[in-house]
Formats: structure tokens, C-alpha cells, sequence
């Protein structure tokens, strides 16, 4: 456990981020439910055009929601590693057979990271090519986007807004383009909700010729139609 988190334990006399039971950042019960997931494929409906198939590993609801939530918001980073295991599962799931992947985090736009003082999805990714390596999959991690132009809030925007509000957010950091080409890729968030986010992440990858295999996030929020594939 990290020395902050320890502390803010000591200090906060300590609860489950998942279920707020008195004790450590992560129970056992919650830590046990976390490796208990069935990943799923979450397409939203409707579906954003250019969305590569996402498979989730969980509801956003409940624990999950509020583990997300304090690694994100309250910077809680002793949850990173349970989470970029959560990650790990809908990797390997949208993987299917293969062996290896390039994960590329949907990137934070630097005054996000700055305001919150970490960058929580890059963590979790990070995290999660760790948990991928250690079952034997050649995972690693591409930071081959980058925020060309901040988005508005998404919050309470249309799909077809969100879809507008975020045309031409992201480009390929150019370095990529060469190693990512003829690589399995696969986006990475951690909440899927509307699709648009990745579907424009996506977008921005096959503009610079780097096609994308599929996404995977920690969660998807109810708006998901459990029909197709
Ligand atoms: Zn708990």
C-alpha cells in the first residue's frame, strides 16, 4: 500500500472505497467481486458510427462506480492496481485468442491531470498491461493520442452533441504511426456511456492508418443494449 494511502487510513481511521465498510482501502469482499466479473460486450445504444466493438467488464453501478470514483477524484492510488485488473479482464476478453495487444488510454486533457494531480486511466492502463503480462500476454502500453482541442463538459449533451463537441479532440502523436502500424490495438477508457468519447479516440488512430481492433473499459453505464455483438 502506498505511504498516502496508509496515511490517509491512519488518519481517516480508514474505510472501503467500494462498500465504506471501517478497515483498509479495499476489503476483501470487494477485492473478491472484482475477480469474480463477466465481461460483456456494452454497445451503447445508439451506437456513435466508427465505434469498434467495446466489451466492458462490469456495470457501472454499485462498488465498481464508487472504486472508479475514489481512484479518480480522490486520488485513493492504492485502488489502481484491483482496477487495472478489472481493465486486464475486458482486455483479454476483447482479445479473444491473441496473444498481444498495444492498449491506448483515451488521453486527459493536461489541465484535467493538473486539476486532479494524476492521470487515473494512464495508471489503471499501466496496471493492467502488468496484470495482462503476468497471464502471459504480451500487453503494452501507447500513449499514441494526444488532446488536440479540449472538449466542453459532456455532461447532459446529446449523443449527436457529444459527437459534435468532440470532432477532431484527438489526433495520433506522430511517433506512433510507425509502431502501431499492422499492431493490434485496442482503446482503453474507464467508463463507457455514450460511445462517443471512443468512438472519436478511434477516429483520430484510423486517420493517422492505424486501424483498432475493439475497446475495452473497466464499466459501462445502463444505456448499453445487451442485444448484438
Ligand atoms: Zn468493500
Amino acid at each position: 500500500m502506498p505511504a498516502r494511502d496508509a496515511f490517509v487510513d491512519l488518519v481517516l481511521g480508514g474505510r472501503c472505497a467500494g462498500c465504506d465498510r471501517p478497515g483498509v482501502t479495499l476489503c476483501d469482499g470487494c477485492r473478491g467481486l472484482l475477480t469474480r466479473l463477466t465481461p460483456f460486450r456494452a454497445w451503447p445504444d445508439p451506437r456513435p458510427p466508427g465505434l469498434p466493438p467495446p466489451t466492458a467488464s462490469a456495470p457501472y453501478a454499485d462498488e465498481v462506480r464508487r472504486l472508479v470514483i475514489a481512484h479518480k477524484e480522490n486520488a485513493r492510488y492504492a485502488l489502481a492496481r484491483p482496477l487495472g485488473g478489472v481493465l486486464a479482464t475486458a482486455v483479454s476478453s476483447a482479445l479473444g485468442k491473441r496473444d498481444g495487444a498495444w492498449l491506448c488510454p483515451v488521453p486527459s486533457a493536461r489541465a484535467t491531470v493538473r486539476q486532479r494531480g494524476h492521470d487515473p486511466l494512464r495508471r489503471i492502463t499501466k496496471a493492467a498491461v502488468r496484470a495482462l503480462r503476468r497471464q502471459g500476454i504480451d500487453a503494452r502500453i501507447a500513449d499514441a493520442l494526444r488532446v488536440v482541442r479540449r472538449p466542453d463538459d459532456q455532461a447532459g449533451l446529446s449523443a449527436q452533441r457529444r459527437t459534435a463537441n468532440l470532432d477532431g479532440a484527438f489526433a495520433l502523436r506522430s511517433r506512433w504511426a510507425e509502431t502501431l502500424t499492422d499492431q493490434p490495438v485496442v482503446l482503453v477508457d474507464d467508463v463507457i456511456t455514450t460511445g462517443s468519447t471512443l468512438a472519436e479516440a478511434c477516429r483520430a488512430l484510423e486517420i493517422g492508418g492505424i486501424p483498432v481492433l475493439g475497446c475495452a473499459v473497466l464499466a459501462a453505464t445502463r444505456r448499453y443494449s445487451a442485444s448484438g455483438s
